[in-house]
């Protein structure tokens, strides 16, 4: 069977829950209809024979999982790498903590027991990251602590990043969903974002979805989608998740200088609340705008997405069925093989996220290396050789070095 890249990764996946509340509240706000499977804690559950399946299927090597919504654990992605190795790494963030305090046992919790959460778990040298959420989103995300200011925030991130620079990890950034049930916060996350990378500049921090939904601020997408990845092009140390993109992000991206070292293909794989659909399903929505947030129009720029069952009207809040991620973003990667070389391709399906992960690769010399037009005109200080031989199960004996490379001029 053909494969789209020589080594795939779906760097974001949800493989321990099918969002079902949990415990005694599990009744309770079904019958009072309330739960949206956004909010809360959830039951844990192994969903991860579907996802095997369709990894085998659809040719896709290795998973990075990630813990999310309140009820999934760092230890519940642990027990899945173990089991299955050969697929699977995980990320870890303050899971407990969410659990403690939404049960009510940490009634004094405050940012730093989060870290605390997140420091302990990266000692164990089980986990290749930090997030999904970074340390206190979990918690702020609900509304039930304010959020705090951009500046508080950006305090904070000091904290997440010592620790990703310290075990060698990315530090994944999701902080758009921070402002959401807090009106009293107007500031921009695309700001914190930006203070985040210039401030911290030894850590690696990962866009989760990657400006996927660019429909804010009453403004055209595609202009902002320009600003937003002219920015991300001038931030050495921002890596961006592609997998919910259409064909447009790609070509906007590549037009304003990012390149592919820096992305990396992420579905939010797993039973996520969320259905693939086409154009002209958007006059279902509940809330009568096309988002909830603002009137910009989310399908100007492209053909189908990915959204939340709970905003359309006669869809259950979470899917009964998995949709089928994998088979719609490879065909997004197809029609943008028109343009993109296969090299960059390989870099944004896996070699990126081997490289950032640390992910073990069958042999040497699959990914592209000393090229400026990839890695700029400094690759040979940051870039070559693009991964270590003791990540490469089967490696060649020799290498070229950089001063038996020849050049032209
Ligand atoms: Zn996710």
């Amino acid at each position: 069977m053909r494969s789209i890249a020589r080594f795939s990764v779906d760097t974001h996946m949800h493989l321990t829950t099918l969002y079902q509340p949990a415990g005694e509240r599990s009744h309770q706000v079904r019958k009072e209809g309330k739960w949206t499977g956004l909010t809360w804690e959830v039951e844990p559950y192994d969903n991860s024979s579907l996802a095997l399946y369709d990894m085998d299927r659809y040719g896709i090597d290795m998973g990075v999982l990630l813990p999310s919504v309140v009820g999934t654990t760092n230890e519940s992605q642990v027990k899945l790498v173990e089991r299955y190795p050969e697929k699977f790494r995980a990320c870890c963030s303050d899971q407990t903590t969410a659990i403690r305090f939404f049960r009510g046992e940490l009634p004094n919790w405050k940012f730093q027991d989060s870290l605390d959460e997140v420091d302990a778990a990266l000692k164990t040298g089980h986990y290749v990251g930090i997030g999904e959420f970074a340390p206190g989103l979990n918690i702020y995300r609900h509304g039930v602590k304010p959020a705090p200011s951009l500046e508080e925030r950006r305090e904070q991130w000091r904290g997440i990043c010592e620790l990703a620079v310290r075990y060698d990890v990315p530090a994944h950034f999701h902080d758009h969903i921070l402002l959401m049930r807090d009106p009293r916060q107007k500031w921009n996350y695309l700001d914190l974002l930006k203070k985040v990378c210039l401030d911290n500049p030894r850590a690696k921090i990962v866009l989760n979805h990657g400006y996927k939904d660019p429909d804010e601020n009453g403004r055209d997408p595609e202009v902002n989608m320009r600003e937003f990845y002219a920015m991300a092009a001038g931030l050495k140390n921002l890596y961006l998740e592609t997998g919910g993109w259409c064909e447009r992000n790609f070509e906007i991206a590549f037009e304003q200088g990012c390149s592919a070292c820096r992305m990396m293909w992420g579905h939010d794989y797993g039973n996520v609340p969320q259905y693939l659909l086409r154009k002209g399903i958007e006059r279902r929505r509940i809330d009568g705008n096309v988002t909830l947030m603002t009137d910009a129009k989310v399908w100007s720029y492209r053909r189908t997405d990915s959204q939340f069952g709970a905003q359309y009207h006669g869809f259950a809040a979470i899917p009964s069925y998995q949709p089928d991620f994998y088979g719609w973003g490879l065909r997004t990667i197809d029609r943008v093989g028109d343009w993109l070389t296969q090299d960059e391709i390989n870099l944004i399906m896996g070699g990126t996220a081997a490289r950032l992960y640390k992910l073990p690769v069958p042999l040497s010399r699959m990914f592209p290396e000393g090229r400026p037009d990839i890695f700029g005109e400094d690759w040979r200080d940051e870039w070559y050789p693009f991964l270590p031989d003791d990540q490469i199960q089967n490696p060649e004996p020799f290498r070229i070095p950089q001063d038996k490379m020849w050049f032209d001029r």
